[in-house]
């Protein structure tokens, strides 16, 4: 099974990742944990490319370009067989980030980028998508205790620009409901993890 987390920066989805991984080996099932953009030695290359830098280094197509490469990349080096040898791939963030990041936010469109993942990793999507909400002042919150601790997050995009990001992440996820599960992000991560595990049942 191949499940994607999706949010907004501070939602908590490299953190839940973690505790639901923990969930399925402790029902004795293979997990692979990978994150994007990364999860292969050619797809890290491109996020060295992607994070270092200002916001400004790439333009829109650019960056949309990079983020479909290092996927394509990813899907088929560590995502497809792992699956095929039986494991479950939790995966934070894929496709649905470039839709509402590149696509939405950063004004390309869907279809531009849903054009690029046709190319670039044959349309392959998850089995289940687990959209991680939060409200951004609770987001803002958990940001600003992350990088207290020393994260090497980038950001400083604006307000406006994450609105947008959720937005549209709320739009996907009602387009597609079979896939797709919107999970409430606040609470304690325990909390969180209960919800996501329920979301995920019917696959198990
Ligand atoms: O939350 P995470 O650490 O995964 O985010 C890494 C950064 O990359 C965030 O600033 C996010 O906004 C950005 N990103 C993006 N487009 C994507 C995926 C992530 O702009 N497709």
């Amino acid at each position: 099974r191949f499940i994607s987390l999706e949010g907004g920066e501070g939602a908590g989805k490299s953190t839940q990742v973690k505790r639901l991984a923990a969930f399925l080996r402790s029902r004795g099932l293979d997990v692979v944990e990978t994150r994007e953009p990364g999860g292969s030695p050619g797809a890290e290359a491109i996020r060295r490319l992607l994070l270092e830098g200002t916001d400004e280094r790439w333009t829109p197509e650019g960056e949309a370009l990079l983020f479909a490469a290092a996927r394509a990349d990813h899907v088929a080096r560590t995502i497809r067989p792992a699956l095929a040898r039986g494991a479950w791939v939790l995966c934070d963030r894929f496709l649905d980030s470039s839709l509402a990041y590149q696509g939405g936010a950063g004004g390309l469109g869907a279809e531009a980028i849903r054009k690029l993942h046709a190319v670039g990793s044959g349309g392959f999507l998850p089995d289940r998508t687990l959209l991680m909400e939060l409200l951004p002042a609770a987001a803002a919150e958990r940001l600003a205790l992350r990088d207290a601790e020393g994260s090497d997050r980038i950001g400083g995009r604006g307000e406006t620009y994450h609105a947008g990001v959720a937005s549209a992440f709320a739009a996907l996820a009602d387009a597609e409901p079979d896939r797709f599960r919107r999970i409430d992000a606040s609470g304690s991560a325990e909390q969180v993890t209960q919800r996501l595990i329920r979301a995920i049942e019917d696959l198990l």
